[in-house]
């Protein structure tokens, strides 16, 4: 089922077209990705699907409601912005209490959900502490709890891992994993590519306001140049890794530097396997080092594509 179904959708403010014709659906108990740069629309798109902003063109639908005509959907999602507010003088409990109540909880079910959400962001043992006493990942987490609180299907993150550490940012990542298998769906958006990599089903690669690539973090590359990044841990030199170019006329570009082989790859069909294979067949001790996530940084991010 689609959660979220985005169709031609277009944003300008005044003249400027921040988000250029837009299509994108978001299926069930799938965690989403959208990445780009600063400025690429990533907000405004998030925005329209909260219905905080209006669509200059097209339609969005979420759970199948036209979210222009029917803002009930709201109940049924947990949206965590850029930069949301905190009340520093509540606990952290009393903070989702306060926030329960906009939902028409309260009683006993307000409490166990409460204590739950704590749980589940790792803040149960602060529950009692005041927020003026959490450090910035602290609070991130409790505006995830925030977001949980009501039990909602979907989860809308703009940026939840803004401001956090490795651990933190890591943490975050595999608490979205664990919602995610317990039957909701998320769509975040981040400049994190690493962790977008290790923790979505779809990744959305936006750009100019525009779609760019769409796919699993697998296959995105490929959408966006048709050329993949590999990057190879060699165990000990091999003298057959400069044959390599000779046997795989789709490796364009080679180099090896301390017993890192770093491959440029323009993809057919098979390659990885054959490649795979090849590296096997000739006793080439290796493991594969890094995502090829990093390729996708470094092509979107800091080229002009
Ligand atoms: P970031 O990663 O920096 O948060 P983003 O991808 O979320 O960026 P948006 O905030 O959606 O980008 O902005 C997209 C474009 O629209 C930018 O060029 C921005 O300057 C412009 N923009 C956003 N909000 C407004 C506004 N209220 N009025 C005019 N222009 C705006």
């Amino acid at each position: 089922m689609n959660v979220v179904e985005i169709k031609n959708l277009s944003k300008k403010y005044g003249d400027f077209l921040a988000l250029d014709n837009i299509n994108l659906t978001v299926e069930s108990h799938q965690i989403v990705g959208l990445v780009g740069p600063n400025g690429a629309g990533k907000t405004t798109m998030i925005k329209l699907i909260c219905s905080m902003l209006l669509p200059t063109n097209g339609s969005i639908k979420v759970f199948g409601q036209d979210v222009t005509k029917d803002v009930t959907y709201k109940e049924n999602i947990g949206y965590l912005g850029e930069n949301i507010g905190y009340y520093e003088n509540f606990t952290a409990y009393n903070y989702l209490r306060f926030f329960g109540t906009f939902y028409r909880m309260n009683g006993e079910k307000l409490k166990k959900t409460g204590i739950e959400v704590l749980k589940t962001v790792g803040l149960l043992n602060q529950s009692n502490s005041k927020i003026s006493t959490f450090s910035r990942g602290m609070k991130q987490r409790l505006g995830l709890a925030r977001c949980l609180l009501h039990e909602p299907d979907l989860l809308i993150l703009d940026e939840p891992m803004s401001g956090l550490d490795p651990t933190g940012k890591k943490d975050i990542m595999e608490k979205l994993i664990d919602i995610r298998d317990s039957g909701k769906t998320i769509f975040l958006s981040s400049h994190e590519l690493r962790y977008m990599d290790d923790v979505c089903d779809q990744i959305c690669v936006i750009k100019n306001g525009k779609i760019i690539a769409h796919g699993t973090p697998d296959t995105i590359l490929t959408d966006i140049k048709g050329m993949s990044n590999y990057v190879i841990l060699l165990k000990s030199r091999d003298k057959k890794i400069d044959e390599l170019q000779r046997v795989f006329p789709e490796i364009r570009e080679l180099s090896v530097k301390q017993n890192i082989l770093h491959l440029r790859v323009k993809e057919t069909k098979d390659f990885e396997k054959k490649f795979l294979t090849y590296l096997l067949q000739n006793n080439i001790d290796f493991s594969i080092k890094t995502h090829k996530i990093d390729a996708i940084y470094s092509q979107i991010f800091e080229e002009k594509t």
